[in-house]
This record gives C-alpha cells, structure tokens and sequence, in this order.
C-alpha cells in the first residue's frame, strides 16, 4: 500500500471512529439515565438466550454494572501529543500531558495519567470530604527550564493530603506500602480468626441492664437535689 493510501485510509478510519463517538454521544447525552435504566433487564434477557450455560443472574448484573460504569465514566482527556506541535511547543508542553494549559485553573505543570483508589475516603466511615483514597500522578516542572531546569515530582495523595515527592522517594513509599499490605493481610487473618468468637447481646437483659442504670442515675441526682 502506498503511502497516500495508508493516510487515507487512516483518515477514514478516524472520521467514522469520530462520527460513532459523536453519534454514541449524542444518543448517551439525551437518554443515559434511561439507558441505564433498562440495561440490566437487558443485558439479563441477552444472556439467558446467547449463552444458557453460562447465564446466572449475578453474572448478568456484574456484567450490566460493568457496562453502565463504562458508560458514566468521563471522557479521556487529550494529550499534547493529541493537540499537536504547535500546543507542545506554545505550552511547553510533553506529549503524555493531559492538563488543559488554556483553562485558568489547570496546573502550570505537565501531568501524566493520574490514578486513583476505587475505594473513597467516605467508604471507611472515617467522615469528611467524599476523596480517593490514595492517588499518584508523575507531574513535570519546565517553566523556563533554561534557567531552572526540569523536576520530575510524584504528587501522591491520601485523602486531602498531598505529598510531593521525588521518583526515587516514591518508590521507597511503594515499598513500605508493599511491606504494609503484607502487614494487614496478616491482621485480616487474625481478625477473622478472633471475630469467630464475637457474638450478639441479649435483648432482655440489655433492657433490663439499662432499666438499672437508668434507676442508679436518678438515685444519684435526686440525692444531689
Ligand atoms: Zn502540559
């Protein structure tokens, strides 16, 4: 195939990929919530018909909760590779960054992928802001790198916390971090072993301990009175 050939088809490849990603979006935008709505019933119903066998119903709803998570989720955001040369060199901006240089509140720095917990802050009861638990993303310092050079830091976050780290530092953290699952794996294994012991109170006597308590109470401020 020739050269002239392979971009065109490459631009047509990328102008129907565009127009189905406009189409799903239009589609989504309009009626997400009732696509969601009816996608469990209907990834149920596909299943039992294409592939019997293999059909149980919380396969079905796992499969239906993985669809709708895709659906909800946020677009990737562009590249500066993506928004081209004159973006990269405008911004001095890297190839992997996804920070939108012309939006007032975006970082001055270069970021690559972020990532994130699924688990939140507010999964553990702990109150506060509703936050990943843990998150990392590779930042890069170039503002006048002539003068000042070029740092690359890892922002690991813990909640609200942030720390700004070197990628040496960093992995010393993701050994203690290893270290520590190893740790709590280990404490996971004790605490199911203890907790076979727990066991649920008595009603009756729960009630009849806070009928005493209540009685040796008002003895106490009613001799105070
Ligand atoms: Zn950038």
């Amino acid at each position: 195939m020739s050269n002239s050939a392979t971009t065109a088809t490459t631009a047509s490849t990328s102008t129907t990929i565009s127009t189905a990603d406009e189409m799903t979006k239009r589609i989504l935008d309009a009626s997400l919530e009732r696509v969601i709505a009816v996608l469990p019933g209907a990834v149920d119903q596909s299943m039992r018909t294409a592939i019997p066998k293999m059909y149980t119903p919380e396969l079905a709803a796992e499969f239906a909760e993985t669809m709708i998570a895709e659906l909800c989720k946020p677009p990737a955001p562009l590249t500066g590779a993506e928004r081209g040369t004159e973006w990269m060199l405008r911004w001095n901006c890297t190839p992997w960054c996804i920070n939108d240089h012309t939006d007032s509140a975006a970082p001055e720095f270069h970021s690559a992928g972020p990532v994130a917990t699924k688990l939140r802050t507010t999964d553990l009861g702990t109150g506060g802001d509703d936050q990943p638990w843990l998150t990392a993303e590779t930042v890069v310092m170039n503002d006048k790198q002539q003068a000042y050079g070029r740092e690359t830091r890892v922002l690991l976050g813990y909640g609200v916390q942030l720390a700004e780290l070197t990628p040496a530092r960093t992995r010393q953290v993701l050994e203690a971090l290893r270290g520590f699952a190893a740790e709590l794996e280990a404490v996971c294994d004790q605490a199911d072993e203890i907790a076979e012991d727990d066991f649920e109170g008595d009603p009756e006597i729960a009630a009849a301990h806070e009928e005493a308590e209540a009685r040796r109470i008002q003895r106490i401020t009613g001799a105070a009175a």
